[in-house]
């Protein structure tokens, strides 16, 4: 390997890390909702400039060119990573997100996550995701980097930032941006399996004897190698199927009856039953009958009486929820897994568990004083009326308390901004009322063109309270007292 190669090697990696630094210096100026884009735009800029420097060093450095090239081209690989992720701060933009969502969503996710921030982004697939890359920095930059070059680069940067991804072509149905809560709960889970990591020989031990009962052979010395990876698969299955299951959960716990109707939508649009072995997630049916285990119908009918909301409105959700138990009655989803000796015995093992990892992501919400016996309630029935009326439902209102002694009878009642779950509920209980018992069964193209257009507006008005209630939180007028400024 000559010194000519390593040059030229090292100034295509020098190239990419400078277009990578001009590139940040324009997206400093991009338009956010928040400052978590800028902080993950930071520390791009500032990995690229490590890059740089180490770069250099290896023309000058006199050690063995080959061994020089390999780790030039260790750097290109990095930077081509880094190039990927300006993507990330590059589509964060205001113009491109359901962007009034954006902060409070950051702020809910907070609450279960001291020190992070999320970064919400669209993407082309319709997908909903989430990544993290602060460790994922750390751990590429600490094999190259003195402990004054770390403390440089993440001087300022949040502990952890979550890129999380939702399908950009829903940009504005924000009735199904409740499953972010499903993304941002990803965190728990992984924390969760690698606690428990030391248990995964017992896991591979019950797969093994489960499948021994069901192929006596497949210990015999020519069925050994994909004895031994069905075993793996089945371990695989079995987690995966967990680790969405745990996030579905905390969804159903943030946002309630929205969470399961947003599930639902999902399900209708991909398919109830459809189940790829590449991501390993349940069919939608299995996920769905395991929302309403959390939530069942009685249980969402209570919560609705506590909102106070009407007869009517409390009959148009419960068929809906009854629609739903229909769906997951049908055992399609469960018979396609018992077809296969994996997903049958993965999926036996998933129930074995499920109580465990239940009670895990309960006590982890629990902590952060999110429960489904605490979803949001006051206010509900107002936003429902503000949105069926066309009006924002970004705050209602209530008596004033004794102690405030109204002077003027116009000020026995003063306005509280409502949050983003009760928001976020409220449209979802709207849409489902505004559902008309016809549209199920089948009717004109005229009526649901009717309905989308309905609720394409109730959406519009849904974003536009977040933003103003948002507002209200944080720069109370006059005498109103809620919360803190955050600048
Ligand atoms: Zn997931």
């Amino acid at each position: 390997m000559s010194a000519t190669e390593l040059d030229l090697l090292v100034s295509g990696a020098l190239r990419i890390a400078r277009v990578i630094q001009k590139r940040t210096s324009v997206l400093h100026h991009g338009d956010y909702a928040s400052d978590t884009p800028d902080f993950l735009a930071q520390l791009i800029e500032r990995a690229a400039s490590h890059a740089e420097r180490r770069l250099m060093a290896l023309r000058t450095s006199g050690y063995d060119p080959a061994a020089s090239c390999d780790t030039a081209r260790v750097w290109f690989a990095y930077l081509r990573d880094m190039y990927r992720h300006l993507r990330f701060v590059e589509r964060a933009t205001v113009r491109r997100t359901p962007w009034s969502l954006v902060k409070p969503f950051e702020e809910l996710a907070e609450r279960l996550h001291a020190g992070a921030r999320f970064l919400i982004r669209p993407q082309w697939g319709y997908n909903y995701g989430i990544v993290e890359l602060v460790h994922h920095y750390r751990r590429v930059l600490s094999a190259s980097g003195t402990k004054e070059d770390l403390g440089r680069i993440f001087r300022g940067i949040p502990k952890r930032l979550y890129v999380t991804s939702f399908a950009g072509v829903e940009r504005l149905n924000a009735p199904l941006h409740v499953v972010l809560g499903h993304e941002v709960a990803h965190p728990i889970e992984n924390q969760y399996f690698s606690r428990v990591r030391r248990t995964e020989g017992a896991v591979l031990a019950r797969a093994l004897e489960r499948l021994l009962d069901r192929e006596p052979d497949c210990l015999d010395k020519e069925k050994l190698p994909k004895t031994s990876r069905t075993i793996k698969t089945i371990a695989e299955l079995r987690k995966n199927a967990l680790r969405e299951l745990m996030c579905d959960h905390a969804c159903v716990v943030l946002f309630g009856p929205a969470a399961l109707f947003a599930f639902e939508e999902l399900g209708r649009l991909l398919g109830f039953d459809t189940f790829t072995r590449d991501d390993h997630h349940p069919p939608w049916r299995y996920r769905l009958r395991h929302a309403l285990e959390l939530l069942p119908k009685p249980r969402v009918d209570s919560y609705l009486r506590r909102c106070g909301l009407p007869r009517d409105v409390r009959a148009s959700v419960l068929n809906r929820c009854q629609r739903i138990q229909d769906l997951t009655d049908d055992d399609t989803d469960l018979q396609a897994l018992r077809e296969h000796v994996d997903t049958d015995i993965a999926y036996e093992l998933v129930r074995e568990s499920l109580p465990k990892v239940r009670r895990c992501i309960t006590g982890r919400l629990a902590n952060s004083h999110l429960t489904l016996s605490n979803l949001p309630t006051t206010g509900v029935r107002e936003l429902v009326e503000r949105l069926e009326g066309g009006i924002l439902p970004n705050e209602y209102w209530v008596a004033v308390s004794p102690d405030e002694v109204p002077t003027t009878s116009w000020r026995e009642r003063k306005p509280i901004p409502a949050d983003l779950r009760a928001i976020l509920i409220s449209a979802a209980i709207d849409r489902t009322h505004r559902l008309p018992s016809a549209f199920i069964s089948g009717t004109t193209q005229e009526a649901v063109d009717d309905y989308h257009d309905k609720c394409h507006c109730a959406d519009r008005l849904v974003l536009r309270a977040i933003e103003c209630s948002h507002l209200q939180l944080h720069y109370p007028g006059g005498d109103s007292g809620h919360g803190d400024t955050d600048g």
